[in-house]
């Protein structure tokens, strides 16, 4: 039988990110639960090519490198956005719609390029999807999901959160992730949940 659960105490964590938005957001979910955090970018690790195929495979890829190198427990993300006219895309792909020519992200071409891709079809169902991937140095790995389900405006609105949020509006509501505050955005978001998920198998 594989072990499923293995329980975190306090201690130090690594989170096995380089994204900006993901490391405040999940410092945010962190901050009460006593952890001596540290991301990965401040341990001067690199990033992991992510060569998998699914979430589970390329948050694994992340949280593994990361307990690997530092001899620590590490916590990767791996997340994106699922557009149900373009059956699932972007997907695990989310990252690299944005990829510009200079190797950096650009999100308004990433957005206005789901919204050519969906062109008059007036189906604008879309999830967010996160993975969390919680890995041991002995490479032990538990996965934990989250997702809101929502639909997609173009031209995307407000100047919050980051990545995709200015077009996601989620079920129930009438404004973007955008438009929200962090903390309004964690009352729903997917990674809030996926963490949620994390922290009543491991934490609590
Ligand atoms: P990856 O997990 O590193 O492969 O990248 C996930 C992609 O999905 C990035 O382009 C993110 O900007 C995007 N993404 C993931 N979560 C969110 C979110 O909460 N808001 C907006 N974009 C997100």
């Amino acid at each position: 039988m594989p072990e499923v659960r293995r329980l975190l105490p306090p201690g130090r964590l690594v989170l096995a990110s380089h994204n900006a938005g993901k490391l405040r957001e999940l410092r945010a979910l962190l901050a009460p639960r006593g952890f001596a955090v540290v991301s990965a970018g401040e341990l001067a690790l690199a990033e992991p090519a992510e060569t998998g195929t699914s979430f589970e495979e390329n948050a694994a890829i992340k949280a593994l490198a990361s307990a690997r190198a530092t001899g620590l427990p590490a916590l990767a993300d791996d997340s994106g956005l699922m557009v149900a006219a373009l059956r699932g895309a972007p997907g695990v792909y989310t990252a690299d719609w944005a990829m510009a020519d200079d190797g950096g992200r650009d999100y308004a071409v990433a957005m206005a390029r789901v919204a050519r891709e969906v062109g008059d079809n007036p189906n604008r169902r879309c999830a967010f999807v996160s993975t969390l991937a919680l890995a041991w140095p002995d490479g032990h790995v538990q996965f934990h999901e989250g997702r809101v389900e929502g639909h997609f405006v173009h031209p995307p609105r407000g100047s919050g959160g980051f990545g995709y949020d200015p077009m996601f509006i989620p079920e129930d509501e009438t404004r973007t992730y955008g438009e929200m505050t962090p903390e309004e955005k964690a009352r729903t978001n997917h990674r809030a949940r996926a963490f949620q998920a994390f922290a009543s198998a491991c934490l609590d």
